[in-house]
């Protein structure tokens, strides 16, 4: 059968002798393996369209497992995400999600239209731990693991100061967080962003000011709630971290020569 489908590129191996294997998440028909020929050769007229977060139209054949590539039309390259060392690293752990988190049936049009808008979000320059944090709650959500942040998850009081319990699925008011000793806490700011994220549509995501305390706070809420009931382990998390302390490393010697400029004042 042919295919006529808009799909992104979220994952491209090489295969044999200059072929690529690509896995696209597209709009309607869920995660697609299929092989691009010759696409590992720079003149090849598939090549372009195989690189990693391409964002197009493929048009393929498949009667079972791998399709086959036919042609293809980039509707949008995303190339900036491929340029800049950051951005690539954040949007391979967005593609790795989508690879590994979502069983195939799982893979469906919002989660694709969800990756689309992360994407655009990280190219035009918004926060990118923050676009990323909101996008591991779209696929917390879509695996079925979204954690329940209105009412406490054990007797339902929607008052008061709350901590996450991973475990349990969600915040525990006070009277119940000594049911889970490893509940964390966290700020009224990081509950806030939290129940935010859980109605946000990744489409909707505007510019938003986020503490470097409150940052903190959602990623070790939300990696809590992927490692404790997805257990990943993502090759693109950790070359993100590797990242994340080189450029912490980086700013430091920054900020003290800042600090000296000021005293100087
Ligand atoms: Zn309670």
């Amino acid at each position: 059968m042919l295919y006529r489908i808009e799909g992104i590129v979220i994952r491209s191996t090489d295969y044999g002798e200059g072929n690529k294997i690509l896995t696209l998440l597209t709009d309607k028909a869920g995660k697609v393996g299929i092989i691009a020929r010759g696409a590992k050769k720079a003149r090849s007229r598939h090549s372009s369209i195989a690189q990693p977060f391409t964002y197009g139209e493929f048009v393929f054949f498949r009667s079972s497992g791998l399709g086959t590539l036919n042609a293809g039309e980039i509707i949008e390259s995303f190339h900036r995400l491929r340029e800049d060392l950051d951005l690539a690293a954040y949007a391979s752990y967005a593609a790795e999600l989508c690879d590994r988190a979502l069983q195939d049936d799982e893979a469906g049009e919002f989660i694709f239209q969800q990756l689309k808008a992360c994407f655009m979000g990280l190219a035009e320059g918004k926060d990118p731990e923050v676009t990323v944090n909101l996008f591991e709650m779209k696929i917390l959500e879509t695996a079925g693991y979204a954690p329940e942040l209105d009412v406490c998850v054990s007797c339902g009081n929607e008052e008061g100061p709350v901590r996450i319990s991973v475990q349990a699925g969600g915040t525990l008011c006070r009277r119940c967080w000594s049911r889970d000793a490893s509940a964390l806490p966290v700020s009224d700011g990081a509950l806030k962003l939290l129940r935010l994220f859980r109605r946000l549509d990744m489409r909707r995501l505007g510019s938003i000011q986020v503490s470097v305390e409150t940052k903190k706070q959602l990623k070790a809420v939300l990696r809590s709630f992927f490692d404790t009931h997805m257990d990943l382990r993502l090759k693109s998390r950790a070359f993100l971290d590797q990242l994340d302390r080189m450029n912490q490393q980086a700013d430091a010697p920054l900020r003290e020569r800042r600090s000296l400029y000021d005293d100087g004042k």
